[in-house]
């Protein structure tokens, strides 16, 4: 049965990202991306290193600027807003990174670094930094007294429940998590994922999870965006689950690749065995015919463009109709 989506809330439309190499060719990052993220859900984008997918949400933070394409949010290109209007913009996309403790200034407490953001915009007095701090803290789980601490005094699981915090201090309608659990032990991480949806449920938040955990992914969004080599090669959407309707070679290659405690007897992990070629040299094709085990002809002279196999699925591949 296809699950109706939410309403759209971000539109990435034929967003590319060229970067210009030291030799004077062109690494391509992001090409041609179209995907949208619905409200109160979450998008997973998801690739191995290299394949695009943080180059993709930075173009979208305006971290880095889009070679061409838009990015609608609000009835507007925010890539096309400059001065006081992306600095308001920024109000309402914020991100968690995966090392939080290398987006802190170290020489903050707690409680400065997590009202910080609500100081800049003047949404609170000085005067009110201590009963904002509680609250922040509170929302995330923290204990009020951590307000006073360091941030290298905290856990990791701790560190990334203050990042959390930081991120939504503004509230936000999207929060961009990039490789936000990676780097936690897994019982961490699963309590930091608990914590994101619990979140996500009583804000109604919309979260774009960039990750290279298929499992965690598989769990955790609503929709996923398969990504290789700058491209998106699968979109699963409409209630349908990774794990069991991926179809695209490389999404089954991963799939394989991952290890599940959950083993059969005879089952392997196979492992995705040589590397992603250079976005320098992307070859005519498809870009994942270097390691596909069904390449044809066809697969290295016509790149196949994502299509809709089943309501709500969209998958690149010449072998799939
Ligand atoms: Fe493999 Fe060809 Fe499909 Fe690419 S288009 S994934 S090379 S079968």
């Amino acid at each position: 049965m296809t699950v109706k989506e939410p309403p759209v809330i971000l539109q990435i439309k034929n967003l590319t990202k060229r970067f210009a190499a030291e030799d004077g060719r062109q690494l391509t990052a992001c090409d041609d991306i179209t995907v949208n993220a619905y409200a109160g859900q979450t998008l997973g984008i998801i690739g191995e290193s290299g394949c695009g997918k943080s180059t993709l949400v930075r173009t979208v933070l305006q971290i880095t600027p889009a070679t061409s394409g838009e990015v609608i949010f609000e009835g507007q290109d925010i890539l096309k807003l400059r001065g006081e209007a992306a600095r308001q913009n920024r109000r309402k996309i914020q991100m968690v990174f995966q090392d939080p403790l290398a987006a802190f200034n170290p020489k903050m407490k707690v409680k400065e670094i997590v009202t910080e953001p609500l100081l800049n915009f003047g949404l609170i007095k000085k005067s009110e930094v201590n009963a904002k701090a509680a609250e922040l803290l509170e929302m995330v789980e923290l204990p009020p007294e951590f307000m006073e601490r360091y941030p290298h005094s905290l856990s990791g699981g701790q560190r990334q429940r203050l990042g959390i915090a930081r991120a939504l201090a503004l509230e936000p309608k999207i929060v961009v998590c990039d490789e936000a659990t990676s780097a936690l032990d897994v019982s961490v991480q699963e309590k930091i994922c608990e914590l994101l949806v619990r979140l996500q449920k009583e804000k109604g938040i919309t979260y774009l999870f960039i990750c290279h955990d298929i499992g965690l992914v598989d769990l955790m969004c609503h929709q996923i965006a398969v990504m290789y080599l700058g491209s998106i090669v699968e979109y699963i959407g409409g209630g349908r689950r990774i794990s069991t309707d991926g179809m695209h070679p490389y999404t089954k290659a991963l799939m394989k690749s991952v290890f599940k405690v959950d083993f059969k007897p005879g089952e392997r992990i196979e492992p995705l065995e040589s590397e992603v070629p250079s976005p320098l040299d992307l070859p005519p094709g498809c870009p994942f015919a270097g390691r596909c085990e069904y390449c044809t002809d066809i697969c290295r002279s016509e790149k196949p463009q994502l299509k809709e196999v089943v309501p709500g699925h969209l998958v690149a591949c010449h072998l799939i109709k």
